[in-house]
């Protein structure tokens, strides 16, 4: 699904000489490269603070925690994405009020966002899910309207662009009172272990964010608050610097892959490519299939038999899964994420795909779907 080697060959001295830089310096842990890195990555999405932790779900988790909530106010979060978005909600204590995605963005669907709210309604987390925004302008009045906090999971979405009915054109991550993203060594800006960070516009957040990632503490030794321990470490920092200059051409590469499959597929009936949201662009983080009229999973199969990776990105929606049972939800309440994680399924994507490749994922692909429709 993805080529981090070849990737690695192509920036390798870069990647070398910062590592090696950091265990030169010895400064493993806040030493002055999480610093360096979070001040570029400032620069490159215009937020005013990027606060680095540990990975993405610590940085979900500290963004809620930052808000101050209290145990059963309520986190509306789309049934249908990574697990992390609601778990975070659970740990806290929160309550998760999982609603439905639209069918053609598979992004949160912003009438189910107003149908969901209550008075105890107190943040949206809405994800931008495979790498495209989910609808902000609409989410972001819906929250001034109700005063909820909006915590943007960016986490597949580093690099997308938002452009707002004002012309203002803003970074994933960036348009919430939080965004939050994860280094993953396969996300579109991974390092080569665990990583994630925090972005907001807030003075105040970032104060408190930096506190609560640093077990509590603002003077040394002085806990003013429960808080966790959770930080970027210094070799990945600098692995992440030498990446980050070559984010849009990633991003670039990424999306000329997609107009490839686009082009492959977008005749075949029993084939939806992935739509393109009004008011973002598409980092493909995932390039995903809809399939009709056919077995996804047997697709998958005959693929996999054929030495092409597919993966089913997600195959249980958060409302079905067993960890998440709760009297007020049951099998058909949110049809959309239902029929999607029956009917989706990812192809490679990645920074190295070079044209035989394509070509041989899409003849394979247009090859089975055929056998597989019979
Ligand atoms: C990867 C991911 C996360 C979690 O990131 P980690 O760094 O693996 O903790 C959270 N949400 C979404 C949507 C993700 O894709």
């Amino acid at each position: 699904m993805v080529d981090l080697r070849t990737q690695y060959e192509q920036i390798k001295t870069d990647i070398d000489r910062g590592i090696q830089a950091v265990i030169d310096s010895t400064s493993f842990v806040k030493g002055p490269a999480v610093e360096q890195f979070a001040h570029s990555l400032e620069a490159y999405t215009g937020a005013r603070h990027v606060i680095p932790v540990g990975n993405g779900t610590d940085a979900l988790q500290i963004a809620l925690m930052a808000l101050g909530l209290k145990r059963g106010d309520e986190v509306i979060t789309p049934t249908f994405t990574f697990i992390a978005t609601a778990e975070v909600v659970a740990l806290l204590g929160l309550t998760p009020v999982v609603v439905d995605v639209d069918w053609d963005t598979m992004n949160i669907s912003v009438d189910a966002i107003r149908r969901a709210i209550t008075p105890r309604t107190k943040a949206i987390v809405p994800v931008h899910l495979f790498g495209q925004c989910a609808d902000m302008e609409a989410i972001m009045q819906i929250a001034k309207e109700n005063n909820l906090y909006v915590v943007e999971d960016a986490c597949q979405a580093i690099g997308a662009r938002y452009t707002f009915s004002d012309g203002r054109t803003l970074q994933a991550g960036t348009m919430g009172h939080i965004g939050c993203t994860s280094f993953f060594p396969s996300k579109n800006l991974g390092c080569y272990g665990d990583g994630g960070a925090l972005f907001t516009n807030d003075d105040e957040l970032a104060a408190h964010i930096k506190a609560i990632a640093n077990h509590g503490m603002v003077v040394r030794y002085h806990h003013d608050e429960v808080g966790v321990n959770s930080r970027l470490d210094s070799i990945q920092a600098a692995i992440l610097s030498a990446k980050l200059p070559h984010l849009d051409e990633y991003t670039r590469t990424r999306q000329s892959a997609a107009a490839y499959y686009d082009r492959a597929f977008a005749d075949n009936e029993h084939i939806l490519i992935p739509s393109r949201a009004e008011r973002s662009t598409h980092v493909f983080h995932q390039y995903t299939l809809r399939l009709q009229g056919v077995s996804r999973d047997a697709v998958r199969e005959q693929l996999q038999s054929r030495s092409v990776p597919a993966m089913v990105y997600y195959p249980i929606p958060l409302h079905l899964q067993k960890a998440y049972q709760d009297e007020r939800y049951k099998q058909g309440d949110f049809p959309m994420a239902e029929r999607l994680s029956e009917c989706v399924l990812s192809l490679p994507m990645h920074t190295c795909l070079d044209e035989e490749q394509l070509k041989y994922i899409t003849a394979n692909v247009l090859e089975v779907i055929e056998l597989c429709s019979r």
